[in-house]
Order: structure tokens, then sequence, then C-alpha cells
């Protein structure tokens, strides 16, 4: 008898700042690199009565995202507040899109080899940045003058199969977004960031396993790093008869390898 053969079942959720002059919701600067909290006001802020008003141009650029990624655009979408304790929101709750987002029902195409991929889009939806921690010696501070910056949450179906091909998926996506001027896509600047989910399953099983998170990651060679590490863990470990145990991870590129991660972000 051959020993069972095991694929992974991968899924993206990336998220990326827009090109815009200003915040989603107020008139403050969407700049990188201004001294701290020098773009705040009472709406980013979260000030009891401030009043948030959309950002045309922010909206503009999500549709265009959609339309790039093949999305089905709706006639109606709708904002919701998500809303959750974190150091970094001062306003405790995020605005986002969640039962009627902006874009779905997409697929992003590229080449892998002398094969076209597809990875299918769940839906492209527009949220808003939440501020930067520091940690210095004694103490901790909160820089939000990245809160509320126009931020696109875009979600595959779980398509992928390999960390190559979730590579190569990433940085098509990336030219499709300098390309379409959504954004500079600036990696060092924390402009993308992606959050994996991952399973594996038995070749023709049809039901997904149960999967891990990894949160955060700032570059697309840590993606790739990061799964080459966790499909053959996964895979070692259901092979021994474990059961995989939902969890977030947090990779850690450095040390190369895993860590369990009890920090949530803010981003969803
Ligand atoms: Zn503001």
């Amino acid at each position: 008898m051959t020993a069972m053969e095991y694929e992974a079942v991968i899924g993206l959720e990336t998220h990326v700042q827009l090109k815009t002059a200003t915040k989603m919701w107020c008139g403050c600067r969407n700049e990188y690199g201004a001294e701290p909290n020098t773009h705040v006001c009472p709406v980013c802020l979260g000030f009891p009565g401030a009043l948030p008003v959309a950002n045309e141009r922010a909206m503009e650029l999500t549709v265009l995202t959609g339309l790039l990624l093949n999305c089905r655009i709706p006639d109606r979408s709708q904002f919701e507040r998500k809303n959750y304790f974190y150091p970094d929101s001062a306003k405790n709750y995020q605005i986002t899109q969640l039962a009627q987002p902006s874009t779905v029902n997409g697929y992003v195409e590229f080449e892998m080899g002398d094969q076209v991929e597809r990875v299918r889009i769940n839906r492209a939806h527009l949220e808003e940045d939440v501020g930067k921690s520091f940690h210095f010696n004694q103490e901790s501070g909160v820089d939000f003058n990245r809160g509320g910056v126009p931020l696109l949450e875009i979600v595959t179906e779980p398509d992928i199969t390999s960390a190559d091909m979730a590579y190569e998926y990433l940085n098509s996506l990336k030219a499709i977004l300098e390309y379409g001027g959504i954004s500079d896509c600036d990696m060092e600047k924390g402009m993308v960031r992606c959050d994996i989910n991952i399973s594996v399953r038995p070749v023709g099983e049809t039901k997904l396993g149960e999967k891990v998170e990894i949160k955060n990651m700032n570059s697309f060679s840590g993606v790739r790093r990061a799964l080459l590490y966790e499909i053959p863990r996964q895979i070692d470990a259901v092979r021994r008869g474990e059961r995989i145990r939902q969890e977030t991870r947090r990779w850690d590129d450095v040390a190369g390898s895993h860590r369990n991660h009890a920090h949530k972000r803010g981003c969803p």
C-alpha cells in the first residue's frame, strides 16, 4: 500500500493601503513618515460626536480594483462598525464591510511555468487601517497617523495549493495594484500585509481540514518561507494521527519558525 498523499489548501487575505491624499473618513493627510500623531483629528481618533465622511477617491479606487480583479461590483454596498478593544485603535471600532462589500466574486490569473493558474477572489472590501504601536524601554506609544488610512482587504478563495503559487499570486496582485494606481505597495512601509489560512487534506478529499492562521506577514518571500515550513509540519502531524488545532500562529522570519500567537491584530 502506498502512503496517502496530502495536499495543502491555502487562502490569503491581503491588506493594501490605498493611494489617496487623505484618510478614509476625515481630511487628515495619508502620508507615511510624518512626525507621530501630527495627522490626526477628532474623526480618526473617534472622539464622541465626530462624524465620518467617506473618501470618494477611496471608493473609486475600490471599484477600479474590483474591475481589475474581474469582480462583480454590486449596486449597493454597506459599511459596518466592527467593535473590539485594541490599543492601536483609539475608536475601539473599525469601519469595515461585512455583509455587503463593494466588490465580490472575481479572479486573478497568472503564469506559473507553462501553465496559467487562476485564483478566485471572494471579495475586495474597503476598511480602515489602525495606528502603529511602538515599544520603548520603559513604555509604549501609539502613532495614530496610520489610523483611518483607507485599506483594501482582498480575500481569495482557498484555491492556492503551494508556497510557490502563493508567492506568484501575490506578485501578480501587486503588479495589478501598482499598474492600476491603486497603491504604491511599498512593503518596507507596511503598505501591503498578508494573513495566511492553511490546512491540509488527503488528495481527493473535498472537505476542508482544520485551518491554521498565520497573521500579519509583511513580505511575499516571508509568506513563501512560512508556507514551506507550515505545509510539511501539518502533513507530518496528520500522518502521525495528530489533530491540527485551529490556531493563530506568528511567523518569525529571522528564526525561520512559528510561534503561537495570542496577540490579536487590529485588522480582521
Ligand atoms: Zn483625521
